[in-house]
């Protein structure tokens, strides 16, 4: 324990590609410990065994190594309160839950899956929120013993005061007030038998003795259930601060639909970890323009948890360049620079893979670039007459293109096998040859229908690259279609 007792956390769920967002609200809590001389740990959330891979996991330690933060506990470092994995803690849930049922918070509900989704429709085709109408919450205790010993599928949920609001000090917001009546009959135990978010969340703040929950605004709704949970089991809540989420210049959220949202795509492209902590931490502190240079430690010095805005903070990829390019040329030595560039050209082995890939096919080294740089590069200038050589009409390609698009955001691990074998079952649905799939493909991702395998290649530029080159084709494509 350090001299402030001081501990704050980052918890991502590994159900996807690692969002800068998360990135975002790593470095508060990090800048945050710095400046209370606390610590910094990582936990893994994956109660969601449906949506978690080992693979987002991965994913998650490296974007958020890569970024240069340094957390003293974690799933990698160990700690005195692991493990720090959700999954591998199971056997720790079940007996606050209990808990909260004997005491008379929890109950046992039996409504099945159906019977929940035609209550939600009605309730919605009455204008009303949706929630949990307590069908199973005056159960007999005889009626639950017999149900669950004749094996029927069950899940606790948790009470909630029928009248009033909570209301609670939320570092950012000040003062806040959450009607009771908003609130859902939470689902604390699955009927697998794992915790849902909102009761590991709580029980491991706890048990890892998080002083101060710094989370993204999303969250501030769950704040009743959360601080009613620690309630019941006789448990002081935490500081909680809710961060303004990272937004478009139009205000609208952050989504990988509409923009590059992933750490490893900022990596891919060559932004320096500096220069994106640089500009992240700038949502955080006061400073007079020409200040904007700044390195992890005279962030730590201007860091200013109390002065933050509400208004949210802004994405804005012009002053990232701006920062990233400054970075570049003004804070890395000749030597460093050319460093970093190798490393870069070498993430994930994209570039020794690559020359791999491409040697059966050159006859002099100087044909490397053209046939092999698109693994590298930001942008392939694509073009309509890139298309040129696509024999079917432009209409057709696009929808190819948008239909590969979504189906490669199903692929849960992404490597040359999957990636393969969703391109065939597009082409085996859409009724085309595997010809007619990947011919637009090499063209989205290399601006040529000569260049390097595709499965391979797509596998080595990554989830976040390949979906942004499909998006740049489809917007080229549709042009021609118009
Ligand atoms: N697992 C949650 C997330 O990924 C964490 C929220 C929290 O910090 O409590 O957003």
């Amino acid at each position: 324990m350090t001299a402030s007792g001081v501990r704050v956390r980052i918890a991502p769920s590994p159900t996807g590609e690692p969002h800068v967002g998360t990135a975002y609200i790593a470095l508060f809590n990090y800048l945050f410990a710095l400046k209370h001389g606390g610590e910094f740990i990582l936990r893994i959330e994956d109660t969601d065994a449906t949506r978690s891979t080992p693979e987002f996991e991965q994913k998650v330690l490296d974007a958020l190594k890569w970024t240069g933060l340094k957390w003293s506990e974690g799933p990698d470092v160990g700690g005195p309160y692991g493990p720090y994995r959700q999954s591998d803690r199971k056997h720790i849930y079940g007996d606050y839950v209990e808990k909260i049922v004997a005491a008379g918070h929890g109950f046992r509900c039996f409504c099945t899956p159906e019977r929940l989704e035609t209550m939600r429709a009605a309730q919605r085709a009455a204008g009303k929120q949706p929630k949990y109408d307590g069908l199973c919450l005056n159960l007999s205790a005889e009626e639950v013993t017999a149900r669950m010993a004749a094996g029927e599928a069950t899940v606790v949920r948790m009470k909630i005061p029928t009248e009033g609001a909570c209301k609670f000090h939320d570092g950012v917001y000040g003062d806040v007030e959450i009607p009771w009546d908003s609130v859902d009959m939470q689902v604390l135990l699955k009927a697998d038998g794992m915790p849902t978010y909102h009761m590991a969340n709580v029980v491991d703040d706890h048990l890892m003795k998080i002083t101060h929950v710094a989370r993204g605004e999303e969250w501030l709704a769950s704040v009743p259930k959360h601080i009613l949970i620690y309630q019941y089991l006789g448990l002081e809540p935490p500081v909680f601060m809710h961060l303004s989420l990272m937004r478009n210049a139009d205000k609208s959220k952050l989504s990988k639909r509409k923009n590059p949202t992933s750490i490893s795509y900022y990596s891919a492209l060559g932004y320096l970890p500096e220069a994106l902590m640089n500009f992240l931490g700038l949502f955080f502190i006061q400073i007079a323009e020409g200040e904007e240079m700044m390195t992890m430690d005279e962030l730590a010095q201007k860091f200013d948890p109390e002065n933050l805005s509400k208004a949210g903070a802004i994405f804005d990829v012009q002053k990232l360049d701006w920062l990233n390019g400054r970075w570049l040329r003004e804070k890395l030595t000749p030597d460093e620079f050319v460093l970093r560039v190798l490393e870069w050209a070498n993430e994930n082995g994209r570039l020794v893979e690559g020359l791999k890939l491409a040697q059966s096919r050159v006859g002099k080294l100087g044909e490397l670039p053209p046939l092999a740089g698109f693994l590298l590069a930001n942008d392939v200038g694509l073009t309509p007459a890139s298309f040129a050589g696509i024999k079917a009409p432009p209409a057709e390609t696009l929808e190819l293109l948008e239909t590969v698009q979504a189906d490669l955001e199903k692929i849960l691990e992404w490597n040359v096998e999957t990636i393969e074998a969703e391109l065939r079952a597009i082409g085996d649905r859409m009724g085309k040859k595997l010809k007619a799939v990947v011919g637009p493909l090499f063209v989205a991702m290399s601006s040529s229908q000569r260049s390097l395998p595709l499965f391979d290649s797509m596998a080595l530029l990554g989830r976040s690259v390949v979906r942004q080159r499909l998006k740049v084709a489809a917007a080229v494509v549709k042009s021609m279609a118009a």
